[in-house]
């Protein structure tokens, strides 16, 4: 008889993966879907699945072998009868079993598949819960995969590379004027969304969660229905997120977007505004502006990117005057009227102009009050948000909110880090969300990143600081990148001299902040991080040399003042 293969699957990103358990021997009866061998990666540990019922005739593999997709397990003889049923969930019901009366019945269902719903329901799994995760939408990821933080850096990717290579003309090295492929573009932006969130679908099937499609809402405090579709859970977790805020005066014109909108990159507008000067808005205008848009800005406030502070926000500023008309502080965007040939934006304190394409990016309202939170006697607050204990418990004691819905900031990082603590607490365990800080990044150029206390924040409380700014203009890194109008500054408490916060100006700076975020949560103080040694050259010394600054310590500067 024929044997078929058996290879591993579409494991995502994953290559050369470790087997660290063969589950069958030669001769075993293998049910559909029973666990083959035990994969794991840096990431994860992963069972592979048998894609049919059978007899294993021949291993192919060893515990220590490197396998990626394509690689060959074993070979399985058809037609054999399995005696045995699956290998029993390792799950064991953590409140009492639900009763009858329903379409599907888990430990833990999980509303929304974004960043902390998907890390919630994989965490759950890997507890050992049966989970089901419910998403509306055909693909998972939520936001951050599909149209928020993934595809908008893989087009600032690109717009950054594109900048560098018209920065070279000053180093004697010029390639012409870019042309633009809009729709290649947005196929590669596409491609990087679909291994992402193909990933993510392989890795929900390698771990058992059922993978509901539909839009659940709660009928009480033990049932979601989906789509018609009664499921009955122990816990809940809700993961549902946030959408984004619309204008309502603005009218519905196809030129008219929100940052999906302008992810979709339709057209290369000529003259475009930019409601709103957050985060968002600033990214998606550094791409346009990019690609060929003459930029303004309006923000309502009296400056961008408002939390984090003036003088880091100032070094962008001066950077990127270039993509700007007109920046409009303190001004309100009053009517815009749709014309065949543009735009007509009028404003509170400014003149009005024309456009060719708007983009909204006013904040993000949490979806709160579209899950029928109420059946279950969940409190959501008059904006849509759910309030939650540490351990991400609502007032329902076995239902759990995390992400954006759970409260600012509503970033990605935050929400995986409350899925985790949300299954764990789920699952019996004593977990609690004590993060000291949750790190800001702009992915604008140069980048900012800030985390911890700011110096703003620390001069309107009155808390006494100590600050040292390290500039990179005396960096042999930034200098050799051509890039040295950035900055690294550290806030110490002024008492103990444990770093308290810190912010970064500069390229890469979002990948810079992380080493703050960790010395904020490990106490460390400005000896550790000056005593700290920092692979030279890099901007990352720009960390160990702003820390060496405030001990006064530090040589790649004039000579300090003796402290
Ligand atoms: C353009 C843009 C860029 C961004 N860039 C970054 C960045 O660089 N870094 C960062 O940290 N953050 C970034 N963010 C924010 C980030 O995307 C969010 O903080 C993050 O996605 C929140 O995750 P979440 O799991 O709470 O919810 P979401 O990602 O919003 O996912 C919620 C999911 O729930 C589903 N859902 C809602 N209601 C129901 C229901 N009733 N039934 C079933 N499913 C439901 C939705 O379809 C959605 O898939 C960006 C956002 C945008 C818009």
């Amino acid at each position: 008889m024929a044997g078929t293969e058996v290879k591993v699957p579409d494991i995502g990103d994953f290559k050369e993966v470790e087997v660290i358990e063969v589950l069958v021997k030669p001769g075993d009866a293998v049910a559909k879907e029973q666990s083959l061998i035990t994969l794991e990666s840096g990431k994860a540990t992963m069972e592979i699945p048998s894609p049919s019922e059978g007899k294993v005739s021949q291993i192919k593999v060893k515990v220590g072998d490197k396998v990626s997709k394509g690689s060959l397990i074993l070979m399985l003889e058809g037609e054999a009868p399995v005696q045995t049923p699956k290998a029993p969930e390792a799950s064991k019901p953590t409140s009492p079993a639900p009763s009858a009366g329903s379409d599907l019945e888990c430990d833990v269902v999980v509303i929304g598949a974004g960043p902390g719903g998907y890390s919630a329901a994989f965490r759950a799994a890997d507890l050992g819960m049966k989970t089901v995760l419910v998403e509306r939408y055909p693909v998972l990821g939520g936001v951050c995969l599909n149209v928020g933080c993934i595809p908008s850096k893989a087009l600032l990717h690109t717009a950054a590379i594109m900048d560098g290579a018209r920065a070279l003309a000053s180093h004697g090295i010029s390639f012409g004027e870019p042309k633009v492929d809009l729709a290649k573009l947005r196929d590669f932006k596409n491609k990087v969304v679909g291994k992402l969130t193909g990933g993510l679908a392989s890795m929900a099937k390698m771990r058992k969660v059922t993978v509901m499609q539909g839009t659940a809402t709660f009928l009480d405090k033990n049932r979601v229905q989906v789509d018609g579709k009664t499921l009955r859970f122990n816990y809940a977790i809700i993961a549902a997120g946030s959408q984004a805020a619309k204008l309502p005066f603005l009218p519905d014109d196809p030129r008219i977007v929100d940052s999906t909108g302008a992810l979709e990159l339709k057209s290369l507008p000529k003259k475009m505004l930019v409601i709103g000067g957050g985060i968002i808005g600033l990214e998606m205008g550094t791409v346009y502006s990019t690609l060929g848009a003459r930029l303004d800005v309006v923000e309502m406030m009296d400056g961008l990117m408002l939390g984090a502070d003036r003088d880091l926000v100032n070094v962008w500023q001066k950077f990127n005057a270039p993509r700007f008309d007109k920046v409009m502080l303190k001004t309100k965007t009053a009517k815009v009227e749709a014309a065949k040939d543009g735009l007509k934006v009028s404003f509170e304190g400014a003149d009005p102009k024309t456009y060719d394409m708007i983009l909204v990016s006013v904040g993000r309202v949490p979806n709160g009050k579209k899950i029928g939170a109420d059946k279950a006697g969940v409190t959501v607050d008059e904006r849509g948000f759910i309030k939650t204990d540490s351990q991400m418990r609502t007032n329902v004691a076995n239902i759990f909110a995390i992400g954006d819905i759970a409260g600012n900031p509503m970033l990605a990082h935050k929400a995986v880090h409350e899925g985790h603590v949300a299954a764990e607490a789920a699952s019996g365990m004593k977990s609690h969300f004590d993060a000291r800080v949750v790190p800001s990044v702009a992915y604008t150029d140069p980048e900012i990143a800030w985390v911890g206390l700011t110096e703003d924040e620390a001069k309107k409380n009155g808390t006494a600081v100590g600050v040292a700014k390290f500039p990179w203009a005396a960096s042999g890194r930034a200098i050799a990148n051509g890039r040295d109008e950035g900055f690294t500054k550290l806030i110490f408490d002024a008492e103990t001299h444990r770093v308290v916060g810190g912010g970064i100006v500069g390229t890469g700076a979002g990948d810079l902040i992380s080493e703050l975020a960790l010395a904020v949560e490990m106490g460390a103080d400005a000896t550790d991080i000056g005593k700290t040694i920092h692979p030279h050259p890099t901007t990352s010394e720009s960390v160990g040399m702003a820390a060496e600054v405030f001990e006064g310590v530090c040589t790649d500067l004039p000579p300090q003042r003796k402290k």
